[in-house]
């Protein structure tokens, strides 16, 4: 597992570009700028690492494309030691990246080959989430509840109750929400039983899945 100088030179680039589409946040930009991406990817695909787009992994998935993972973290609003809940691990990039903005991360994946590569690969760069689940996403995760935010990488073609549920007043649900394309969307807890909710512009991402295999 190589990180060049090639490769550093490329994610320069790419921080270079997300400030240019328009992400602020100095911690995003400086974990994008920081973490391999290349090394999440098959080694058949590296070349487009620090391009800005999705890519498949296994399992029919892809790694989201670096300008929804930026986007969707600053909607976050991520700070150090936050509880965060992510659905849907993937190839861990996005973990990484709240990870390296020093969130202490729950995630969950729903399929087992995903789960089981992310698992290992995961701690080898030195990201370590508080806990990997294989689980489905649309249940959440009521023991470690309240989370300071959730986020999920999936698009959702509602919102499942349970997510909001298990927010902290304050807290923040960031989904994208639709069926072919998704609206990036913001729920942020006021109280027990109120929410405001704030919509972000369409993103298209890979279906929220209700069945397990
Ligand atoms: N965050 C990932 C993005 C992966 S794509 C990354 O940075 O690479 C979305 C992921 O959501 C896929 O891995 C998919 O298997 C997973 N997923 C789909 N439905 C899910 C569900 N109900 N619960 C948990 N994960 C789910």
């Amino acid at each position: 597992m190589k990180d060049t100088f090639t490769h550093q030179g490329m994610r320069k680039k790419l921080v270079e570009t997300l400030k240019k589409k328009g992400i602020v946040d100095k911690n995003v930009l400086q974990a994008i700028g920081k973490i391999p991406r290349h090394l999440f990817m098959d080694s058949g695909f590296v070349d487009h690492a620090y391009v800005d787009k999705a890519f498949p992994i296994a399992a029919d998935q892809t790694i989201s494309q670096p300008y929804t993972v930026a986007r969707q973290t600053e909607l976050l609003e991520v700070k150090k030691g936050d509880k965060i809940l992510e659905i849907g691990t993937g190839s861990g990039y996005q973990a990484a990246v709240l990870l390296e903005m020093g969130a202490t991360l729950f995630t969950i994946e729903r399929q087992n080959e995903l789960f089981k590569k992310t698992k290992l690969f995961l701690p080898k760069l030195g990201y370590k989430p508080k806990r990997l689940i294989f689980g489905d996403g649309y249940i959440g995760l009521e023991k470690e509840a309240p989370f300071d935010g959730i986020i999920v990488t999936a698009g959702a073609p509602f919102v499942p109750n349970p997510l909001l549920a298990q927010l902290k007043i304050g807290g923040k649900l960031v989904i994208p929400v639709g069926e072919n394309v998704q609206i990036m969307t913001v729920f942020k807890r006021k109280s027990d039983t109120e929410f405001e909710k704030e919509e972000y512009g369409e993103f298209r991402f890979v279906p929220l899945l209700e069945d397990k295999n």
